[in-house]
């Protein structure tokens, strides 16, 4: 018994219960408490752990974390996590990118890492015009910045100026990180371009990495929409799916946000593309606001924040995306057209359907969904991962 503790040790080894090693079989890449039988002596948050059965077979490589997901598989196969494994990874991920055409004259935005999507649970790197920002949200994670480093900088060669790392907001303030540049120095904000439209990115003071690149392919699809309309878009941050419509010859755009630093993003936007239609801003709560529209708009755009962070807060997640709705759907007239989003990971795909059909039920308004929308390609669903789904919106038609 001793002599079997302490090869745990050495090994850093976490042991399932008999019954609990079907998810690893399907290549699902989360250990939940729940499943483990024991966990060697001296293991920490954030350590490299080996997973096994309980006969000693080896499972799958990760990092441990002290919560109900106590471990994030980084391979199914008895490998070092060392360079060469970060250089490989990192390298199938830009790979992917440039499949996905994101590196343009015209478009030099994307996410490069999408945690499970790409095989690295806890990692989120995005790049803006050759600066990686790389999020971590675990501390095993974090502790493997440097490797993380080297493999961008391997697979992006010359296209790489600057890599930031800010994890600040996603860590746990006990684990005393610090948000720094990693290599180059470049100052924010600094301009980069998604689909043809100029923005100005500050990973340093915005919301995460800065910019919310999972609403690309969806703000094109306003862009198709939006010619000679006036349009409203709450919830905007800075601005992407008003640029979108301006480009396309909106002729009047509303942008709102509830924060005020949002709102001078939107503006410098706004001014840095000078497109010809109208731009107003408004700083105010959108609940609040949609309750009297100013405007006969033709387009709305709905993108809260995730209402629900956990499977408990699922409930009163999805009453409140059926007030938002219900407000927004009563409000408009007939002929317009809804967008309306959840990034709420908890609340999936047919719930958000069923919850807005059931808001247009309560608006007493008949709808129709012209398209549904998720997120991007560069943040790709690991199939053995359905969790991994988190962005879900509605194009409505407002009769
Ligand atoms: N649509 C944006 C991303 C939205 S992020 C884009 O394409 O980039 C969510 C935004 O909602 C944040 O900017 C946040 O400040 C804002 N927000 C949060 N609560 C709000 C409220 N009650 N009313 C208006 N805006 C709010």
């Amino acid at each position: 018994m001793y002599f079997r503790t302490k090869i745990q040790v050495l090994k850093r080894t976490v042991i399932l219960h008999s019954n609990k090693t079907q998810s690893i079989q399907r290549k699902h890449p989360w250990i939940f408490s729940g499943a483990i039988k024991s966990t060697a002596k001296g293991i920490s948050e954030g350590d490299v752990v080996t997973v096994e059965d309980e006969n000693g077979q080896f499972l799958a490589k990760g990092l441990y974390n002290d919560g109900s997901i106590a471990v994030r598989i980084l391979s199914f196969e008895n490998v070092a996590l060392d360079n060469a494994f970060f250089r490989n990874k990192i390298s199938n991920a830009v790979s992917l990118r440039e499949q996905l055409n994101l590196f343009r004259a015209d478009n030099n935005i994307c996410r490069l890492v999408h945690g499970e999507g790409d095989g690295l649970p806890g990692l989120i790197v995005d790049f803006y015009a050759g600066v990686a920002v790389i999020q971590c949200h675990t501390y095993g994670m974090y502790k493997l910045i440097e490797k993380i480093a080297d493999a961008l900088q391997f697979a992006l060669k010359d296209q790489l100026i600057a890599i930031y790392s800010k994890s600040s907001d996603t860590l746990p303030p006990q684990f005393e990180t610090e948000d720094n540049y990693l290599i180059g120095d470049v100052p924010t904000p600094h301009l980069a371009l998604e689909n043809g439209i100029t923005y100005a990115i500050d990973w340093v003071k915005g919301q995460k990495t800065g910019f919310f690149i999972d609403q690309r392919e969806n703000r094109k699809l306003l862009g198709e929409f939006a010619k000679g309309k006036k349009i409203l878009n709450t919830f905007c941050y800075s601005g992407g799916f008003s640029l979108a419509s301006l480009k396309n010859e909106a002729t009047l755009v509303h942008s709102l946000d509830s924060s005020k630093k949002a709102i001078d993003l939107t503006e410098e936007n706004v001014r840095l593309n000078a497109f010809n239609g109208e731009h107003k801003s408004i700083v105010a709560d959108a609940m609040q606001f949609i309750k009297e529209l100013p405007e006969d708009y033709d387009i709305v755009v709905l993108d809260p924040p995730a209402f629900a962070k956990s499977r408990t807060k699922r409930h009163k997640a999805v009453q409140g995306y059926k007030r938002l709705n219900a407000s927004t759907i009563k409000q408009l007239k007939p002929g317009s057209i809804l967008f309306t989003f959840s990034c709420s990971q908890v609340v999936d795909k047919q719930l958000f359907n069923n919850t807005v059909i059931a808001a247009a039920f309560e608006a007493g308004r008949n709808v129709r969904i012209l398209a549904q929308l998720h997120q991007p390609g560069d943040h790709p669903i690991n199939a053995a991962h359905p969790e991994g789904e988190y962005l879900k919106g509605l194009v409505l038609r407002i009769d």
